[in-house]
């Protein structure tokens, strides 16, 4: 398999070539912030699954007052994907082909504005799911 994604201006492009660990769209204030939304998905997959073609160049970021690093192209603004430690998160919205696999975690749903209204399935948590902060 091969899913492709790139960033709004298309300097920057990678590959995916294993299936996905999961997707979850976020309602905190952060992403709500960086993407300009009222929520924002991401899809996870293994370190190795990730292969950068193109981009390195125009990868800045920015770190934030909780101490996430946020990525973004520094030429068109889209949020690029970050290294959190035993896998990549990915802002689904890059992604160029179907990634196959659907929002099945809501996350930060405590913290959601109140004009955001989330859909019917799957999960939800108040901030991370517990499983989650295990790993860690
Ligand atoms: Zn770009
Ligand atoms: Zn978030």
């Amino acid at each position: 398999m091969e899913i492709k994604g790139s960033c709004l201006c298309g300097a920057y492009r990678f590959s995916i070539t294993e299936p996905m660990e999961m997707m979850s769209t976020c309602y905190c204030s952060v992403c709500r912030k960086a993407h300009g939304t009222g929520q924002a998905t991401f899809v996870a997959c293994s370190k190795t699954a990730l292969q950068l073609e193109q981009g390195e160049d125009v990868v800045s970021d920015f770190k934030t007052q909780l101490g996430g690093t946020r990525n973004f192209c520094k030429n068109c603004g889209s949020n690029l994907p970050v290294d959190a430690g035993e896998r990549f998160i990915i802002p689904a919205g890059l992604l160029d082909d179907d990634p196959g696999v659907d929002t099945v975690i809501h996350i930060f749903v405590a913290s959601k504005a109140p004009w955001v209204h989330i859909p019917d399935g799957g999960t939800q948590h108040d901030e991370y799911p517990p499983e989650w902060l295990e790993e860690n």
